[in-house]
């Protein structure tokens, strides 16, 4: 499949159907559409070009991990390790703007750019009928964040979609207004030993102690921000560090390097993933955490020091190529 090129122009059609917009994201492009929260810009969360797509089309400068949404909370614990806790809370809200962050399977399908490398994941149902329909007729995750460009507001109509990435997506399917218009309530489960609320949304902290208990304090909106900044693990510096130490910016191999390279690959490595041989950024960013990975794991299976990093440029998904691959390479705690 051709690399999602977000520069290229595209028609952005507005959607009365269902099955169309299904097709559309089954075919690995990228759909908005209604949630009860605000508009989602959808991607079939297993598929990496399609994911980075959406990191393309809103122009972030990092990868933040996604939301993947499902049409029923069987589907999404499939694909992440539901406790008693996430258990009820499903149970009583989903579907619904509750959004949970909960260990992945070993089996699970999301792509790991979607989850931005990490162990987690975090899962939603939606409860807009629109949004349901579509996930029941895909019947696999949808990435989706908001609908927006990076740093713009969230949209709540298929307007502001337009107004923001219209030319830039595939399509929008058509909800009219969103209900809550705030998004959802993102709540960490991974601790056995007490939950987070990571981002206060439509489901209140009350609500949600009513099912499991104390959830801990709630903080003032700037501070939760900051908090779920912190506590988002994507956005820690030296998060996901590969075990093998990293050399940035490399222009040979050294002896005892495996490589990840950028276009045309430098001589002499042992070992070698390519992010993209077309030195094309979206195909990168597809590659990149699948690569690290891999790299990590048979590198020190095979015994080498360290891996190094060929140069990305900073153009279109550069940018957050960098900043991950600098976490990668920062100094460990
Ligand atoms: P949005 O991009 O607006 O849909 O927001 C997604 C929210 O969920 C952000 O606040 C993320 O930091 C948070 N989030 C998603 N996945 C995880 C995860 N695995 N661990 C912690 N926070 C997450
Ligand atoms: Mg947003």
């Amino acid at each position: 499949m051709a690399p999602y090129d977000a520069t290229a122009a595209r028609m952005t059609v507005p959607l009365h159907d269902v099955a169309e917009a299904a097709r559309l994201l089954l075919a690995g492009e990228l759909v908005a559409f209604p949630t009860e929260t605000v508009y989602g810009l959808g991607a079939d969360a297993r598929n990496a070009r399609a994911v980075a797509g959406i990191f393309a089309a809103k122009g972030r400068p990092h990868f933040n991990p996604l939301i993947a949404h499902y049409a029923s909370a069987a589907a999404a614990f499939a694909d992440v390790v539901a406790d008693a806790r996430a258990a009820a809370l499903a149970a009583r809200f989903w579907p619904g703007p509750l959004t949970l962050v909960l260990p992945r399977r070993a089996t699970c399908t999301v792509d790991l750019l979607a989850g931005a490398g990490l162990d987690t994941l975090a899962v939603r149902v939606p409860s807009h009928p629109l949004a349901l329909a579509l996930l029941a007729a895909v019947a696999v995750p949808v990435a989706a964040p908001s609908a927006n460009r990076s740093g713009q507001v969230s949209p709540t109509t298929a307007q502001h979609v337009l107004e923001g990435l219209g030319g830039r997506i595939a399509a929008v399917l058509e909800g009219g207004a969103c209900d809550v218009g705030v998004e959802s309530t993102v709540l960490d489960l991974t601790d056995p030993k007490g939950a987070a609320l990571l981002r206060p949304g439509g489901v209140t902290r009350e609500a949600i102690e009513a099912v499991i208990g104390p959830v801990g304090q709630a903080l003032p909106p700037a501070l939760a921000a900051a908090s779920a900044t912190l506590r988002s693990p994507g956005m820690m510096l030296s998060h996901y560090a590969p075990a093998l130490p990293v050399r940035l910016h490399a222009h040979d191999v050294a002896p005892g390097e495996a490589l990840l390279a950028f276009g045309p690959p430098l001589p002499g490595a042992a070992l070698v993933w390519n992010l993209s041989a077309a030195a094309d950024a979206t195909e990168a960013a597809a590659r990149l955490f699948a690569g690290l990975r891999w790299l990590d794991a048979e590198g020190g299976r095979l015994g080498l020091a360290r891996i190094a990093v060929m140069p990305v440029p900073e153009a279109g998904l550069g940018a957050a190529i960098n900043d991950r691959l600098a976490r990668a390479a920062a100094p460990r705690p």
